[in-house]
């Protein structure tokens, strides 16, 4: 007995010696998810689980203790109303997630890197309810009647096409449209660089690459919500992060006909200057800097973290796909028109697209491209990133580069392969303009034209 006592006498200060510290949690919340991340001075185990009723996720960490207090708010978090712990008799600690609605939680530990601790990230996702979409598919049957005796003028804003159809229709007739008879929008995944536990590269005054990457984004997106035949997708809308896998998933989930990532990073040379433009390279980075740049932007897993479970098949297919050499050509083509776009805002680093192993653009059937809009490291450059109307002109220089490229490539089933005009004898340039409602210039615009000068049989895109 005598013996137990010594025995468990000396094992009471190994204990607490070995006691994981947690030494901070920090919350990052977006719409539907949550994240949560525990500095540690060590790595724990731990176990996660869910309750009902009230909806709670429990979080148990072996042998550890808390050495700061939790958060006491949940941080504008739609699913998380409060934390609490509790130290078990056992050594463990654990802490109470308190939700306002059911989710489920995955979790994953990340060892340190540069300043950051042993971590461990708890990623809660609401669950039992759809995710919202901002374009829900149409299934309304829409009815168009036409009046008997009507001269059947064509409308002035409405597609030949379309046009046609009604024309060969008996009067007096109901057109019934259905709603798969609509051609489908262009997807575009808006990717603002890092996020939330990873702030990007960060300028001499301190400005973050996280906050003015997404201050674009969000410009580019109010433009595409604008622009006919097109919608975008924001793959990240707030201050949190998404694993660069993840980011993929989420175009891939959205459909997307282009991936474009914003980023305004940091080199070793605070005289480096002009914006990039990126596509994949499996074989090697285009440039010294471009290996630099790649490399940094794929620190971001190391950094705001990655479900290992997410990785896997997909990093397969991406070697053996077919279809990535036509990916590549559009990724390539897509990257030269935003170039030459870029290059009448300021100031381009090389005059070619570059190319380099950015782990973000490895979709194998999404034309991804990756845009370095500045260096933030630049003081001069860092302060134009700051600038809402610099903000907006790099916005309107990608979204002149995207529509120039969907234009010159219509893709079938959408919008814009359907609106085209064949040129008559006697047709102007501004005549078309009119009878199609649009602008002369961004008529000009969507046919790379010059002047007015048009042929008969010339093929105009109607933007
Ligand atoms: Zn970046």
């Amino acid at each position: 007995m005598k013996r137990i006592i010594y025995f468990l006498l000396c094992l009471v200060p190994v204990l607490a010696f070995a006691r994981v510290q947690v030494q901070d949690v920090r919350v990052w919340s977006a719409e539907e998810k949550t994240r949560l991340v525990l500095d540690l001075s060590a790595p724990v185990q731990h176990r996660v689980f869910t309750l009902a009723s009230p909806h709670r996720i429990v979080i148990d960490l072996a042998n550890t203790r808390l050495t700061q207090p939790l958060p006491s708010n949940s941080h504008n978090s739609k699913l998380l109303r409060g934390l609490r712990s509790a130290n078990k008799s056992t050594g463990i600690l654990r802490i109470v997630l308190e939700l306002s609605h059911a989710a489920r939680a995955k979790s994953f530990s990340l060892k340190p890197y540069k300043n950051h601790s042993h971590r461990l990230v708890v990623d809660l996702t609401r669950t039992g309810k759809k995710k919202s979409q901002k374009n829900p598919v149409q299934t309304v049957t829409t009815t168009h009647k036409i009046k008997a005796g009507s001269d059947n003028k064509t409308p002035t804003n409405s597609a030949p096409q379309r046009v046609k159809r009604e024309k060969n229709q008996p009067k007096s007739t109901t057109i019934v449209a259905a709603a798969r008879d609509k051609p489908r929008d262009i997807v575009i995944a808006i990717d603002a660089g890092h996020g939330g536990e990873d702030p990007g590269a960060i300028g001499p005054q301190g400005t973050q690459e996280k906050q003015v990457v997404l201050a674009i984004a969000q410009k580019l997106a109010r433009l595409l919500e604008r622009e006919p035949g097109m919608r975008p997708v924001m793959i990240r809308t707030g201050d949190y992060y998404v694993g660069l896998r993840e980011r993929i998933n989420e175009a891939r989930q959205h459909k997307a006909d282009l991936f474009i990532s914003i980023h305004a990073d940091a080199f070793t040379h605070p005289k480096a200057r002009g914006s990039s433009v990126y596509i994949l390279s499996e074989k090697g980075a285009s440039s010294e800097a471009a290996r630099y740049l790649a490399q940094r932007e794929n620190e971001s897993e190391f950094i705001g973290g990655v479900n290992l479970n997410e990785k896997g098949d997909l990093l397969a297919r991406v070697l053996l796909d077919l279809s990535q050499t036509s990916t590549h050509e559009a990724s390539l083509e897509i990257a030269d028109t935003l170039l030459a776009g870029l290059k009448n805002v300021g100031q381009v680093h090389s005059q070619h697209v570059q190319h380099a192993g950015f782990a973000v653009l490895k979709s194998p059937d999404i034309p991804s491209v990756l845009i370095e809009t500045a260096f933030i490291s630049n003081p001069h450059e860092e302060r134009q990133l700051r600038s809402q109307h610099h903000q907006q002109q790099l916005a309107n220089a990608m979204i002149n580069g995207i529509r120039y490229y969907f234009y010159s490539n219509p893709l079938p089933d959408t919008f814009l392969a359907q609106r085209r005009h064949i040129i008559n004898r006697g047709d102007t340039l501004s005549g078309v303009a009119q009878h199609y409602d649009v602008s002369l210039n961004q008529l000009r615009l969507a046919n790379d034209l010059k002047g007015d000068r048009i042929q008969v049989g010339d093929i105009l895109l109607i933007p």
